[in-house]
C-alpha cells in the first residue's frame, strides 16, 4: 500500500453550512442518491468525452454502469462507477472544500437573515449541495477514486464531524466508489435505503433517465436448461427455475427528450431538469422543441427559478449537454448558447453532427450556429409569453444577466429590450416594461428619462428629478451596474430616445416659463474660481425646484456612477469635473448675489460657496470631503436663524 496520509479540517464556516442544509434537508433525503449518481453519470460523461480524442483511455473497460450495493446486516450502501475518477489533487479540490466562491455569498447572506434557524428555504436553495448530500443519510462516508490512466488510488473519509483523512490506496480498475454507513435507521414503515425495493423505488423516480445502467445485484429466478434439469423417474423435472444473484438494471435509460410532449408530465421534465442541473428546486419553466427540415434537432431547455450562489463569480457548470443522436458530445457546450443566456440548463441532441467535433472546431460549424440562433429565438420568445408573475421573477433572478444581451446581441437588441423592467418614479415599487412607460408618457413629452445610480432610495429622492417629477414626468430608475452599458447600447425605443436625467440641459423648460438671466454670471465665475479644483461649472440647473444645488454632467459624459463602477472595478477612469447647477429661483441664491453685491470680499461668500457644493454631493447620496466643517457650517447658519 501506498503513500502519504494527511488529515484535513473543513473550514468552520463550511461545517456549519453543511450541518444546516443537511438538517433542512433531512426530510427530502432521497436526493442524495439522485446526487450521487448524477456525479457517477458526468464523471462517465467526462471519461467519454475524453476518449474522443485518447482511445486507449478505456483500456478493456468499455462497459459503462454505475452499481448500487446495499448491505442489511453492515447497514451500508455503496454507489460505484466506471467513469473518469479523480486524482489526489482533484479529490482535494472537489471534495475537499465546497463551492469555494459561494460559501462567502452565501455566509453574508446568512448574516443578513440573522437568525440561522429562520433560514429561509430560499436561501439554502441557491446551495448547491451536491456529494455532501450523502451526509443527509450517512454516519460516515468513504471515497476511493483512480483517475484514467492512473497508477495509484485515493481514499477519502469523513464523518461530516469537521474534518477529513485522505490516503494513496491501491483499488482495482477507474472510476469512484462511495462507501455509506448508514445513519441507523428510524425502523418506519417505509423502510431504508439497504432495502431493494427503497434503491429501486428512488432510482426509479430520480434517476430513471439516467443514460447509463444503474445496476443492482438481485435475488432472481432463472429458467434452468433442458439439459440440467434433475428429472424424476417418470422424466419430469422436478424444477424448471432455479434463484440466482443476477443483474437487475433500475433505470430505463428512456432520454426524455425523445419522447413525445404530451406523453412527459411535469413531474418527469422537473426530475430531469435537476439531474442535469444539480439544482434541487424545481425549474421555472421549460422549452420543449423538436426542430424537422433541412437540420433536425431537439432542444429542451430549462428555465432556473433562483440563480445559485456562485452564479456571478465561478466558472459555470452544468450548461447546455449536446448531444448528436443520443451520443453524448459534450457537457456544458458555451458555443451553443450566448454569454447573456447563460443560466439556461438543458440539452441539445441534433441529428447530423459530426461525432468527432473538438470544441474549436464546433464554433465553426455551420450546424451548430444554426442551433444556437434558434435557441436564443426560442428562449427570447419564451420569456416573452410568459405570465407577469413567472417572468417578474425570472427578472428578479436574471434581469442583469439577460439586459447584457441589449449590449452585446445587436441583432436581438429590440426585442431583449422589451424584456427589461424597471422601477420608475411612479410605478409605487413594481416593475414597467418599456412598452408601458411609452404608453403612459404624457401627451408633451417627448422622450424617456431615466436615472443610474446605486441605490433605489437615493434615486427617487434625487434632486436633479425635481422639474421632471414637478411635470409628472416618469423617470426610470436603474440601479443594477449592468444599466449604465445598456443605456450606452439603447440610446432610443419605439423612436424615442433615452434621455439621461443627469446630464445636460433636460430642455423641459416652456418658453415663458424660461428665466431672464438674473444676472448671475458674476456670482457663479467667482464660486467657480472657489471651487475650480472640483468643478468645472456653475451654470443655472434645468433639474432643480426645490433644492438649491446638484451636480450634473454634460451629454456625452460618463456619468457619476458609470466613473464609480470602473474604479471600484479596477479599470481607467477619468476623473471627470463635473457642473455645479444652482436653482436661480432659489431664495439662498438670490441672497447670496445680495451680498456678492455689496461686497465681494466677504468672507462668508467662500464658506458657502463650498456649503453649496457639499449640499450638492449629499443630494445625490454622495460622500464629502469634510464633514466636520460641514458640520460647523450649518450649526452656525442654524444658530444665526433661529
Ligand atoms: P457538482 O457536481 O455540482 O459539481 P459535487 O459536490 O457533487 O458538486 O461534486 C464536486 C466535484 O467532484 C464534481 O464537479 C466532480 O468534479 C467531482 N466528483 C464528484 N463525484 C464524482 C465521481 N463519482 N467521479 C468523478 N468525479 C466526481
Amino acid at each position: 500500500m501506498a503513500g502519504k496520509q494527511e488529515t484535513h479540517q473543513f473550514k468552520t464556516e463550511i461545517q456549519q453550512i453543511l450541518n444546516l442544509i443537511i438538517n433542512s434537508l433531512y426530510s427530502n433525503r432521497d436526493i442524495f442518491l439522485r446526487e450521487l449518481i448524477s456525479n457517477s453519470s458526468d464523471a462517465i460523461d467526462r471519461l467519454r468525452f475524453k476518449a474522443q480524442t485518447d482511445a486507449d483511455i478505456l483500456g478493456n473497460d468499455t462497459e459503462f454502469f454505475i452499481r448500487i450495493t446495499p448491505h442489511k446486516e453492515k447497514k451500508t450502501l455503496e454507489v460505484m462507477d466506471n467513469g473518469v475518477g479523480m486524482t489526489y489533487e482533484e479529490v482535494m479540490e472537489n471534495i475537499g472544500t465546497i463551492a469555494k466562491s459561494g460559501t462567502s455569498a452565501f455566509l453574508e447572506a446568512l448574516e443578513n437573515s440573522k437568525k440561522a434557524d429562520a433560514l429561509a428555504p430560499d436561501l439554502i436553495g441557491k446551495f448547491g449541495v451536491g456529494f455532501y448530500s450523502a451526509f443527509i443519510v450517512a454516519d460516515k462516508v468513504t471515497l476511493t477514486t483512480k483517475a484514467a490512466g492512473s497508477d495509484t488510488a485515493v481514499r477519502w473519509i469523513s464523518k461530516g464531524d469537521g474534518s477529513y483523512t485522505i490516503e494513496e490506496v491501491e483499488k482495482e480498475g477507474r472510476g469512484t466508489t462511495i462507501l455509506l454507513e448508514l445513519k441507523d435507521p428510524e425502523e418506519k414503515d417505509d423502510g431504508n435505503y439497504t432495502d431493494e425495493w427503497v434503491i429501486r423505488q428512488t432510482v426509479k423516480k430520480h434517476s430513471d433517465f439516467v443514460r447509463y445502467p444503474i445496476l443492482m445485484e438481485v435475488d432472481k429466478t432463472e429458467d434452468i436448461p433442458e439439459a440440467e434439469q434433475v428429472k424424476d423417474k417418470d422424466g419430469k423435472a422436478v424444477a424448471t427455475t432455479r434463484a440466482v444473484r443476477g443483474d437487475e438494471t433500475l433505470n430505463s435509460m428512456k432520454a426524455i427528450w425523445t419522447r413525445s410532449k404530451s406523453e412527459i408530465k411535469e413531474e418527469e421534465y422537473n426530475e430531469f431538469y435537476k439531474h442535469i442541473s444539480h439544482d434541487w428546486n424545481d425549474p421555472l419553466s421549460h422549452i420543449h422543441v423538436k426542430l424537422e427540415g433541412v437540420v433536425e434537432y431537439t432542444m429542451l431547455l430549462f428555465v432556473p427559478e433562483k440563480a445559485p450562489f456562485d452564479f456571478f463569480n465561478v466558472e459555470r457548470k452544468h450548461g447546455i449537454r449536446l448531444f448528436s443522436r443520443r451520443v453524448f458530445i459534450m457537457d456544458n457546450c458555451k458555443d451553443l448558447i450566448p454569454d447573456y443566456l447563460r443560466f439556461i440548463k438543458g440539452v441539445v441532441d441534433a441529428m447530423d453532427l459530426n461525432l468527432n467535433v473538438s470544441r474549436e472546431i464546433l464554433q465553426q460549424d455551420k450546424m451548430v450556429r444554426n442551433i444556437r440562433k434558434n435557441i436564443i429565438k426560442n428562449v427570447l420568445n419564451h420569456l416573452a409569453d410568459m405570465d407577469k408573475e413567472k417572468y417578474e421573477k425570472f427578472f428578479d433572478a436574471f434581469g442583469m444577466v439577460i439586459k447584457e444581451g441589449i449590449h452585446s446581441d445587436f441583432e436581438n437588441k429590440d426585442k431583449i429590450a422589451d424584456l427589461a423592467r424597471y422601477k420608475t418614479t411612479q410605478s409605487d415599487g413594481k416593475y414597467v416594461s418599456l412598452k408601458d412607460y411609452v404608453i403612459r408618457m404624457k401627451p408633451d413629452q417627448k422622450e424617456i428619462y431615466y436615472i443610474t445610480g446605486e441605490n433605489m432610495a437615493t434615486l427617487i429622492n434625487s434632486p436633479h428629478l425635481e422639474k421632471l417629477k414637478d411635470k409628472d414626468y416618469e423617470v426610470l430608475l436603474m440601479s443594477d451596474p449592468i444599466d449604465e452599458w445598456v443605456v450606452q447600447a439603447l440610446t432610443e425605443y419605439e423612436k424615442k430616445s433615452l434621455v439621461s436625467a443627469e446630464k445636460g440641459d433636460l430642455k423641459i423648460d416652456d418658453e415663458k416659463e424660461k428665466k431672464e438671466t438674473k444676472d448671475l454670471g458674476s456670482l457663479f465665475e467667482f464660486i467657480k474660481t472657489e471651487l475650480t479644483d472640483k468643478i468645472k461649472e456653475v451654470r443655472p440647473s434645468t433639474h432643480l425646484k426645490d433644492s438649491v444645488a446638484c451636480l450634473s454632467s454634460d451629454e456625452g459624459e460618463m456619468s457619476a456612477y458609470m466613473e464609480k463602477i470602473m474604479k471600484a472595478t479596477g479599470q481607467d477612469a477619468p476623473d471627470t469635473k463635473r457642473v455645479l447647477e444652482l436653482n436661480a429661483d432659489h431664495p439662498a441664491v438670490l441672497k447670496m448675489k445680495e451680498l456678492f453685491e455689496k461686497d465681494r470680499r466677504d468672507i462668508r461668500l467662500k464658506d458657502y460657496s463650498q456649503l453649496l457644493f457639499d449640499m450638492a454631493v449629499i443630494g445625490e447620496g454622495g460622500k464629502i470631503d469634510n464633514p466636520s466643517r460641514f458640520n460647523k457650517q450649518v450649526g452656525e447658519l442654524l444658530t444665526g436663524a433661529i
